[in-house]
């Protein structure tokens, strides 16, 4: 009978969810291992000051340095991560390495060097998360004002969870808050204002937009607008080329970051870029010569 039925469409697309969930299980065995083989490396992109056009800031990016495929990104493996719940131990590793890392770049000259880190969803409703940031901070000896945890628009309006409390605690901690991807959602004004946030970041699909459509213009200077009325400041992520630049420098953003300014680069790169002096060439115009 079986024989039978593996001559129909069902069989076959039985193998194929066979495929699929074998697929799925190596690659959660592999990401298994890597937390256990030290297989995780963190990229630094940095974010620039429009005023002084200097780097403020660092984000902390994620890869995978897998033994045979090579590097990975974070959106090959995150959601299975989050699924297994794997990412608690690579975001306890994250908040440990990049504390370490911004820590001596602050002691190397770059005082006011700030670092942020991304949180998934998963990682918001973890239990210990305050525990594990106030520890890492202990421990590398970074103050807590030097920090930034930036937390997925789509995150702070789900249903499901509601932010306050956690936001309020890492507020109190003197931790500071970015919505990621701002815009791309529905949270309500009235909602943000509840919240200890101190930083928008616009969503990237406004910015790669902007140069063929008025619609995207329109978004950010509201966005540009609210965050003034809310005393938060604005960065403007993903900008690629001048023509970007110079539209979200007009519109008021306070801070940029992108491809055209500087790529996510490993920590040696990062202590090579942050001791040269020169800006980049895009920024020139605001350098104090
Ligand atoms: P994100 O936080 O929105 O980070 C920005 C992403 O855009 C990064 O991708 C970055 O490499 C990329 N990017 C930066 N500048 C440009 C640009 O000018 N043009 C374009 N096209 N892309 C640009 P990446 O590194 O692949 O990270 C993807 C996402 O994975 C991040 O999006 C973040 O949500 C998540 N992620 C990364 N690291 C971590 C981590 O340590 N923990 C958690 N929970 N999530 C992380
Ligand atoms: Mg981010
Ligand atoms: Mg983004």
């Amino acid at each position: 009978r079986a024989k039978h039925l593996g001559r129909n469409g069902c069989q076959f697309h039985s193998e194929a969810v066979n495929a699929q969930a074998f697929e799925r299980l190596a690659l959660e065995n592999a990401l298994r291992n890597a937390v256990e083989q030290d297989q995780f490396l963190l990229h630094y992109q940095p974010i620039f000051d429009v005023k002084s056009g200097r780097p403020v800031a660092v984000e902390a990016l994620l890869r995978w340095r897998h033994p045979e495929v090579g590097v990975v990104a974070p959106n090959q493996f995150l959601a299975l991560a989050e699924e297994t719940g794997m990412i608690v131990s690579i975001g306890r590793w994250v908040f440990e390495q990049a504390c370490r890392q911004v820590k001596l770049w602050r002691d190397s000259g770059h005082a006011d060097l700030r670092l942020h880190i991304n949180l998934s969803s998963r990682q918001l409703r973890q239990p210990d998360l305050i525990e594990v940031v106030a520890g890492a901070l202990e421990v590398s000896q970074l103050p807590p004002q030097a920090l930034v945890l930036e937390v997925l628009e789509s995150c702070v309006v789900d249903k499901a969870f509601d932010p306050s409390s956690l936001f309020a605690r890492f507020a109190a901690l003197g931790v500071g808050l970015a919505i990621d991807e701002f815009g791309s959602g529905y949270s309500s004004f009235a909602f943000l204002r509840r919240l200890p946030v101190t930083i928008l970041k616009v969503a990237q699909g406004f910015v790669r937009n902007l140069s063929n459509s008025e619609d995207e213009s329109e978004i950010v200077t509201a966005i540009v607008a609210l965050a003034r009325g809310l005393h938060m400041t604005v960065v403007a992520p993903g900008i690629e080329n001048k023509a970007q630049l110079d539209l979200l420098t007009g519109f008021g953003c306070d801070k940029v970051q992108g491809f055209l300014l500087s790529k996510p680069q490993a920590a040696a790169e990062m202590t090579g870029f942050l001791a040269d002096k020169r800006l980049p060439a895009a920024l020139s115009p605001w350098s104090a010569s």
